[in-house]
This record gives C-alpha cells, sequence and structure tokens, in this order.
C-alpha cells in the first residue's frame, strides 16, 4: 500500500463522512454504563433524537445496523400470519420485505419500476380494497437509498385516512432522517426507523426506532418472537438513562456530538442545505444529458442522485476509474440496476466546495470511461450554488 495524500472522498449515500467534532468526541473513555455519568448521556440523547424524530413520542436506540431496527419495527407490532402491505420503490424496500417474510409475515408487495416513490393513490385503493381490514401495517421505505426517490409520508398518511383503514405505517428513514424534512408526530408515522450512519453523520452502528402510542399499544399483542429487540425493557431502562444490556457507549457519545450540531445548525437549514446541493447535482447531470433514475420531480431525493448510463456502458467501470484515479467513492447499482447506474451521495456534513470536487470526479470519470456526455455539467451546477445562497 502506498500513501495517497489528501481526503478521500467518501461520496456514497451512506456511511457518509463522519465530521472530525464527531470523531473527537468519540475518542473518550469508555465508562461504566451502569454508572452515574452515563445516565447524563443516555438522557441526553434520547432527548436530543425525538427532537430530530419530531416526536413527543418514544424511541429507543439499538446497538445495531439500520436492519436490526427494521426488524424491531415488526417483530414488536406484528404477530405470525399478518398482512403487511409494502412496495417495492427499489433495493431497501425488497430487502424490508425479505426479512418480513421470513419472520412469518404475510406481505402483499405491489411492484414497481425503481423509478418513482409510493403512490399515495396506490395505497388508498389497496387500504379501501380491504374492507375486513385484515392488513395490519403499511410498510413504506421514506427515502430509496438505491434509487433516489423520496416518498411523500404525509400524503401516504391522508391515503391511509381516507380509506379510514387502522393499520400500522411504518416508514423507514434510514437514509433521510437529519437530512430530509420528516415528521413522526404530525405524519401519524407508527413506527419510524432510522439509522446512524447516513444524515446522522455517525460512524455505522446504531439504530433507532421512533414509536407512537398506537404502536406501543399493539406491541401489548403482538407475538412474534422477539427477545433482544423488545421495546419495553429498553423503554423501562431507559426512563433513568441506563440500558437493559450494553449500549454502544462511544457511538452514543459521537451521537451527542452530531446532535448538537444538528441545533447548532438548525434542522430547517440542514434540509435546505441538502434541498440546494440535489438541485445543483441534477443540474449537472442534465447538462452531461445523462438520465436521472427518478422520473418523478416531486419525488426527487435531496440525499443522492442516481445517475442512469446509457444502454451499453458500465456504471461500475465509470466508479472503477474515477476511484483509482481521483480517490473518490461513488455508489454502486444495487440489485435490478447494477451495472446501469452509480449513485453520488450529497448527504450528512457536506458543502458547496465538497460538491464541486465531487462533481469534478465525476465529470472526469465520466470522459476517461468513455461514456458519451456533453461536458459543462459541473460549471452548470456551480453557477446555481453561487446564484443561489
Ligand atoms: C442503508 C439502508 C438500510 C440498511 O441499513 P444497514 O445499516 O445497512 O443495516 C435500510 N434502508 C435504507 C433506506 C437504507 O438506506
Amino acid at each position: 500500500m502506498t500513501y495517497t495524500a489528501g481526503r478521500h472522498f467518501l461520496q456514497i449515500p451512506g456511511p457518509s463522512n463522519v465530521p472530525d467534532r464527531v470523531l473527537r468526541a468519540m475518542d473518550l473513555p469508555t465508562i461504566d454504563h451502569r454508572g452515574p455519568e452515563f445516565a447524563e448521556l443516555g438522557l441526553e440523547v434520547v432527548d436530543g433524537m425525538k427532537k430530530v424524530f419530531r416526536t413527543s413520542a418514544d424511541v429507543v436506540i439499538y446497538p445495531a445496523s439500520g436492519t436490526g431496527a427494521w426488524e424491531a419495527a415488526l417483530v414488536n407490532t406484528l404477530s405470525p400470519g399478518d398482512r403487511v402491505l409494502m412496495f417495492e420503490t427499489g433495493q431497501f424496500a425488497t430487502l424490508w420485505r425479505g426479512i418480513a417474510s421470513e419472520l412469518g409475515l404475510e406481505v402483499e408487495f405491489v411492484e414497481g419500476d425503481w423509478r418513482r416513490g409510493v403512490d399515495p393513490a396506490e395505497v388508498e385503493a389497496r387500504l379501501a380494497a380491504d374492507s375486513g381490514h385484515s392488513i395490519k401495517a403499511v410498510g413504506v421505505v421514506h427515502n430509496e437509498t438505491s434509487t433516489g426517490s423520496t416518498s411523500r409520508i404525509g400524503e401516504i398518511r391522508a391515503a391511509i385516512d381516507r380509506a379510514a383503514h387502522p393499520a400500522l405505517l411504518l416508514v423507514d428513514t434510514i437514509s433521510s432522517l437529519g437530512s430530509i424534512d420528516y415528521r413522526h408526530d404530525e405524519w401519524g408515522v407508527d413506527v419510524t426507523v432510522a439509522g446512524s450512519q447516513k444524515g446522522l453523520m455517525l460512524p455505522p452502528g446504531l439504530s433507532f426506532n421512533a414509536i407512537s402510542a398506537k404502536a406501543l399499544a399493539a406491541s401489548k399483542s403482538a407475538t412474534l418472537p422477539a427477545a433482544y429487540w423488545r421495546w419495553q425493557p429498553m423503554l423501562d431502562a431507559n426512563k433513568s438513562g441506563y440500558f437493559p444490556y450494553t449500549p454502544a457507549t462511544n457511538l452514543l457519545y459521537a451521537l451527542r456530538e452530531a446532535l448538537r450540531m444538528l441545533e447548532e445548525e438548525g434542522l430547517d437549514n440542514v434540509f435546505a442545505r441538502h434541498r440546494r446541493h440535489a438541485e445543483a447535482t441534477r443540474r449537472a447531470v442534465r447538462a452531461w444529458g445523462l438520465e436521472i433514475l427518478c422520473q418523478n420531480p416531486d419525488e426527487y431525493s435531496d440525499v443522492l442522485t442516481a445517475i442512469l448510463l446509457p444502454e451499453g456502458h458500465d456504471a461500475d467501470r465509470v466508479r472503477q476509474i474515477i476511484l483509482e484515479r481521483f480517490d473518490m467513492s461513488l455508489g454502486t447499482g444495487l440489485g435490478k440496476v447494477q451495472g446501469r447506474v452509480f449513485r453520488i451521495g450529497h448527504l450528512g456534513d457536506f458543502n458547496d466546495l465538497m460538491l464541486a470536487g465531487t462533481l469534478s470526479g465525476v465529470e472526469m470519470g465520466l470522459g476517461l470511461a468513455g461514456v458519451p456526455f456533453t461536458p459543462g455539467g459541473v460549471s452548470a451546477a456551480l453557477e446555481y450554488l453561487a446564484d443561489t445562497p
């Protein structure tokens, strides 16, 4: 291995760049998680997460990747054989469906073309057709990280209400929380699932459930087998700032710092920053004459942009050239779109010149890979950034 000078550009849509402030905050002694000092940390991070979820309800923090919190949302609220309505927005929705099936749930999986979010009218129609209320939960991925489409959760809530259906609403915000506007209480979400390594600017290793009163009530009668993931022991211990088992103490230090940073910048400013970088990125893609995978402008993701290459051009080869020449990692195409798309992450701790560097690397890489494109995407993005404070 030889030394590579300068910062690696980690522009995959998660893990995102971990700010130095967060890295330094982790560099503290691991303390007694049953001692008095720990309780203060525990109380601060749970309370801070409630602000980010925009909820006054319960939040639990697991020492697990997002996948663990996916499973937790299901095993706490549902029983074997329960019907769950899910939507094929992309690879992550497909993986969550797979977990639900493995757990013994009956999933009605609405097929999709991976180029848009969940259609609220489809939710309404499916629920209206279920007059016997055999569907117990609706599972939606808010920001589909494999495609760059963001589903409109507020409108989906309204669709469930129009159908007057009692199903629980379970939402995956693993790549959106802390980067895209999200309102657990206002949108009447029952369980929101989140992770640490994307919008929250932390290393991988923590995940979250925000839990409505209705979801908590459902957990009293849910019979899917669960032990480690059970909410109640966690909620009981959290009341005094503790955890029922050993927490990821140093990641909680990181979380405390990231929450302070989000608070200092202001969540609405954080969301506006992401919106602006996403728009600049799309202007670059259009100027290049390439195609944005997401086809519905109302559902463009502020977290990442997936770019569809012309037939016959391998997106992974473009990524490999960019990694080797410019030390930048871009997101690979997942599942059905492998080799057809690459993804630019513009989430987390990110600013204008980081985006300028990212897009420059992409533009140079497209040329080196022999992809037919029109130069000038970087200029289009810079012009927008300069003109739009
Ligand atoms: C990353 C991601 C996951 C999986 O999270 P892990 O931390 O890898 O377990 C699930 N859903 C979405 C939308 C994601 O972006």
